[in-house]
């Protein structure tokens, strides 16, 4: 069931948006060579907290025989597409880096995350955060009324393989709210014109993970969280957390 929010609800989830967009900006600005993942973390951690929010991720139950989640924020450099655990991973000039943050205030989440360059990447690489921001920002354009779910998958899809890149199908968006993760699940690919009808008060955290290389993913054998390309290609990821209402789409997370 897609739970609908209230005005007063909707108010409450942008002003953890704020919180939650600052924090973002906060820790791009951070991001250089020798900068550690953790250090990022715990500069999250106390940003969150000291505007009296919740780091939701910290904790957040794991697949079975995994570890809850240890991290504030999930840092996931390179071909890593997201999930990092933040750690003693020290940045360095030509890595690109997803920063995901997940905030919980007066009762509600929200969900954003960005991919940083570190120093100077080569063109590919700015391609593909170019065409990732991109994707995201089409998707939010579908969050409307008259649109159907299917309508944000297509367009994300459409735009990344009409580029010649990967779409990541065994990730999803998906509803937000009161849970981090909420029905409906939203594959980032689709045909157009299908699916449930958007309705005022849905909210929805759409993340676009993109690839230079094909979209298979990998699981790591040893921290029960981070997911790779399967092919080792570089990963791009950016999320912001929409509401559909009259007025067309709500960025909650926007800065
Ligand atoms: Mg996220
Ligand atoms: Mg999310």
């Amino acid at each position: 069931m897609i739970v609908r929010k209230s005005k007063s609800e909707l108010e409450a989830m942008r002003e953890g948006g704020r919180i939650t967009a600052a924090c973002l900006q906060l820790l791009s600005e951070s991001v250089r060579a020798g900068v550690t993942t953790k250090e990022l973390d715990s500069m999250a951690e106390d940003f969150i907290r000291s505007n009296d929010g919740k780091p939701e991720f910290k904790g957040y139950p794991g697949a079975p025989g995994a570890p809850d989640f240890p991290g504030s924020i999930c840092a996931s450099p390179n071909a890593m597409i997201v999930h990092g655990i933040p750690g003693s991973y020290r940045l360095k000039d030509g890595d690109v880096i997803s920063l995901d943050v997940g905030v919980r205030y007066e009762g509600f989440v929200t969900d954003s995350a960005t991919t940083v360059a570190v120093g100077e990447i080569p063109p590919d690489a700015e391609g593909l955060l170019e065409t990732t921001r991109q994707c995201l920002m089409a998707a939010a354009e579908q969050v409307k009324v008259g649109k159907r779910l299917g309508d944000i998958g297509h367009a994300i899809q459409n735009l990344a393989e009409s580029r010649g890149y990967g779409v990541v199908r065994d990730l999803v968006s998906h509803g937000v709210g009161r849970k981090m993760h909420e029905d409906p699940q939203i594959p980032n690919y689709g045909r157009p014109g299908t699916g449930p009808r958007l309705q005022p008060g849905m909210t929805f955290a759409i993340e676009p993970m993109i690839t230079l290389g094909d979209y298979d993913i990998r699981m790591s054998e040893w921290d029960g969280w981070s997911i790779y390309t399967a092919d080792n290609s570089l990963a791009a990821h950016y999320e912001h957390t929409v509401a559909v209402t009259e007025n067309g789409p709500w960025i909650l997370t926007k800065p």
